[in-house]
C-alpha cells in the first residue's frame, strides 16, 4: 500500500475559524507531545466534498487518553475517558464536540463479532475502515498542518463519486458496512466501484444480514430512513435485495415510491401552517414503507424489532387509513371532523395526505383550530343548576363541547344556557 500526501492546508483554512484555532491548538500541543495527530472520518470526507461536518474525530499516533488530557487543560472543556476503549470525548463550553482516539488495529475473529483492538499506526486505523471515501486523515501537526494523508485511493474516489470497501472481508468483519454503503450512496448520489458491488451481493447472498441482531439491523434502517434522501435508501435496499431481510412482507413498488415522494410536498405544506410540532419525518417513510401488510405481519413486525408502543401504533394505522379516510372525505360539521381525527399522532394526519391531498383544508383545520377547542363549563355547573351527579353529566357536557365545535355557541354564558336547556329537554 502506498502513501500519498497531498497539502490542502488552503481547503483547511477555509472551515470556521473556531474549528481552525482548535486544529491549530491540537496541533502545537501533539508537535510538543512528539505524537503525530490527524482529524479522520466523517470530517475529511465531508470537507473535500465542500459539505459542513460537525462531528470532529481526531486520532493521535501515541497516547491518546494522554493527549485528549493535556489539550482539554488547555480548552477547559469537560472530558469523558473510556478506559477500555482507550478513547475520550472532550465538550467544549460552547457545545463542540470532539472524540480522541489513539491509532489501532481490529482484528475479527468471526462474522459479525466484536473485533480485538491492538495498537497500530495510522496506516492500520485507515485500515480498518469501511470505505475509501472514509479512509481519509489531514495531519494537524505544526510541520505537516493539512497535509491529506491518504493510502486508499480516498481522494480520487471522491472525485469520482465512488464508493469501495477496503478490503473482501470487510462486510463479513462488520455486515453494518452494507447499511452504511447504501447510506452514503444514496446521500451523495455515489456508485458502488464494480468489485465492491459485487462485495455487497456475494454477502448478502450468504445472508450475513441474519448475523446482525433484530435491534442493529432496525436501527441501520432507521438511520438511512433519517439521512438525506431516504426514498434512495430504500430503493438501493430493493436493488441490493435487502428488504426481504426486514421483512419479507414489505412490498416497495412504483406506486409506493411515488407516495414516499409526497412526503415532502406533505412537510413542506406542514410549515407554511406556522404550527410547532415534535415529531419524527422517518416513521412517515417507515409507515409507507411498510403499507399494506396486514395486522398480522405489522404485529409481528413490531414484535420482531420490539419498537416502542408509539412506533408500533403508527404502523398499525396504516391500516385504518382507508376507512378514516372516506369517513373524513365525507365529514361535514367540525365536530364530525374533531371528533374522527381527535387521538390520531400527527404521523397519522400526515400520511392521510400524503395519499390523498384533497382532505388538506380539514386536516388543518382540525390542527390549527379544533384541536385547541375547550368548553369553560364543568359538573359544577350542573351541580349548581340543583342536580346531582350522575352518568348524564358526562353526556351533556359533550353535546356542549360539539356545539362549541359547531359554533353554535362561543362563550361561557351560552355555554351555561345551552347545557342547562340540554338538560332541561332530555328531563332529567
Ligand atoms: P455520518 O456523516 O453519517 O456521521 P461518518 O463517516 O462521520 O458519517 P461515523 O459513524 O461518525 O460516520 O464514523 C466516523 C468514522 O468511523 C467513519 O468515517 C469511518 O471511518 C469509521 N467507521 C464508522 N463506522 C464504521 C464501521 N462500521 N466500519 C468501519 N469503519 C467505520
Amino acid at each position: 500500500v502506498q502513501e500519498k500526501r497531498y497539502d490542502i492546508s488552503d481547503r483547511l483554512k477555509l472551515i470556521d475559524q473556531q474549528t481552525l484555532q482548535l486544529f491549530k491548538k491540537a496541533g502545537a500541543l501533539a508537535e510538543e507531545l512528539e505524537y503525530n495527530l490527524y482529524i479522520v472520518g466523517g470530517f475529511v470526507r465531508d470537507l473535500l466534498l465542500g459539505k459542513a461536518n460537525l462531528d470532529l474525530d481526531l486520532v493521535v499516533e501515541g497516547d491518546g487518553i494522554e493527549f485528549a488530557r493535556r489539550l482539554n487543560k488547555e480548552l477547559k472543556g469537560e472530558l469523558d475517558i473510556y478506559h477500555e476503549f482507550g478513547t475520550a470525548v472532550l465538550t467544549l463550553e460552547d457545545g463542540m464536540k470532539l472524540d480522541v482516539a489513539t491509532t489501532r488495529v481490529e482484528y475479527y475473529s468471526g462474522i459479525a463479532s466484536l473485533p480485538e483492538v491492538e495498537l497500530g499506526c495510522i496506516q492500520q486505523d485507515l485500515f480498518r475502515r469501511d470505505f475509501s471515501i472514509n479512509a481519509l486523515a489531514i495531519q494537524l501537526n505544526g510541520h505537516s498542518f493539512g497535509q491529506l494523508v491518504d493510502y486508499f485511493n480516498g481522494r480520487e474516489d471522491l472525485e469520482q463519486g465512488v464508493i469501495r470497501l477496503l478490503h473482501n472481508f470487510s462486510l463479513y468483519d462488520d455486515p453494518t458496512r452494507i447499511f452504511r454503503g447504501l447510506r452514503f450512496a444514496s446521500r451523495y448520489g455515489f456508485k458502488f466501484e464494480p468489485r465492491t458491488k459485487e462485495l455487497i451481493k456475494q454477502a448478502v447472498d450468504l445472508d450475513v444480514i441474519e448475523k446482525l441482531s433484530n435491534n442493529r439491523l432496525f436501527s441501520k434502517l432507521q438511520l438511512g430512513l433519517q439521512d438525506k434522501y431516504p426514498i434512495k435508501f430504500i430503493n438501493l435496499l430493493q436493488e441490493e435485495n435487502i428488504l426481504s431481510y426486514i421483512s419479507p412482507d414489505i412490498r416497495w413498488n412504483e406506486e409506493k415510491e411515488k407516495l414516499a415522494t409526497k412526503v415532502v410536498d406533505v412537510l413542506e405544506w406542514l410549515k407554511t401552517l406556522n404550527l410547532s410540532f415534535k415529531f419524527n419525518e422517518w416513521v412517515l417513510y417507515l409507515m409507507v414503507l411498510i403499507w399494506g401488510m396486514n395486522h398480522e405481519q405489522i404485529k409481528e413486525f413490531n414484535q420482531k424489532f420490539n419498537l416502542n408502543k408509539n412506533l408500533s401504533y403508527r404502523l398499525f394505522f396504516t391500516l385504518s387509513f382507508d376507512s378514516l379516510s372516506s369517513r373524513l372525505k365525507a365529514a361535514e360539521d367540525n365536530s364530525e371532523i374533531y371528533y374522527l381525527l381527535e387521538g390520531f399522532a400527527i404521523e397519522d394526519l400526515l400520511l392521510l395526505l400524503i395519499k390523498d391531498f384533497t382532505l388538506k383544508d380539514k386536516v388543518k383545520l382540525y390542527l390549527e383550530e379544533l384541536r385547541w377547542i375547550d368548553i369553560k363549563v364543568s359538573g359544577e355547573d350542573i351541580i349548581d343548576f340543583g342536580y346531582k351527579p350522575g352518568p348524564f353529566f358526562q353526556d351533556a357536557l359533550q353535546a356542549v363541547k360539539k356545539a362549541k365545535l359547531d359554533g353554535k355557541i362561543v362563550n361561557y354564558q351560552q355555554e351555561q344556557r345551552y347545557l342547562r336547556d340540554y338538560i332541561e329537554k332530555r328531563g332529567e
